[in-house]
């Protein structure tokens, strides 16, 4: 058995039938490199193909953006506005937490309560961008039918015209212009269901800062991923 974590623990390897070359390929969300091995390949062949890569690697992985985890002293923007978490030992039996006056006030009897930390900043993301929705959606005098967030992995939302509604609970780590875009992107999409001219148009009617929004999506989206991220397991999605 060729071991491939003596080249970089970051490294992920995935024996694809479908591929025709050795590749490698930064995995940004999963903070991995996932190394593709044609089925046919010879693993030494794949192992010193890493290898040579090996100064590659180490640059991609350390060119991602550092974790942020949900934890005691941890600085976390909700909305463009800094938030410290602040973990308190409580002797109740439930875990309490607040959003207030930049502070995320946790009071918990866990030893590790960043699970229901995420639990409760998704819930407090789908509250929030669910008013921002619904007030894009007034302006064009529709309704949602359907709104939920979810951890997405390569898109921010989608919407379709009949009004279903879907947000990455991670918009809450950007700045609020940001956010307005996105919410407003999908909002345009209750009316257009394309990106021709017209839905632009309208996305930009929509928006507050279209373009510095649009620009800071472009350039900062990936970074959201870090907040409350451990270093992660790969998922298990077949390479090409
Ligand atoms: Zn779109």
């Amino acid at each position: 058995m060729v071991d491939f974590s003596t080249i970089s623990p970051h490294l992920n390897v995935r024996i694809s039938p479908k591929a025709k070359r050795l590749a490698l390929r930064l995995d940004a969300h999963a903070g991995c490199i996932n190394l593709v091995i044609p089925s046919k390949a010879s693993m030494k062949k794949a192992y010193e193909f890493a290898e040579s890569n090996q100064g590659w690697i180490e640059d991609k992985i350390g060119a991602l953006p550092r974790p942020v985890p949900f934890a005691h002293g941890q600085i976390i923007p909700i909305m463009g506005i800094d938030h410290i978490i602040e973990i308190e030992k409580s002797d109740k039996k439930y875990t309490e937490i607040n959003i207030l006056n930049g502070k995320i006030h946790v009071r918990t009897q866990q030893e590790d309560p960043s699970t229901r930390i995420t639990r409760f900043l998704r819930k407090f993301a789908e509250t929030e961008l669910k008013k921002l929705s619904d007030a894009k959606a007034d302006i064009l005098e529709k309704k949602l039918s359907s709104f939920c967030v979810r951890d997405m992995k390569s898109r921010w939302g989608s919407c379709s015209t009949d009004g279903r509604m879907t947000l990455a609970w991670r918009l809450i780590f950007a700045p609020m212009h940001a956010i307005d875009y996105v919410v407003s992107h999908e909002s345009a999409h209750l009316i257009h269901a394309n990106h021709a001219r017209k839905f632009w148009e309208l996305c930009e009617q929509l928006s507050t800062d279209y373009s510095t929004g649009k620009e800071w999506m472009r350039l900062n989206g990936v970074n959201l991923g870090r907040y409350g991220k451990h270093p992660s397991q790969p998922q298990e999605t077949p390479a090409e």
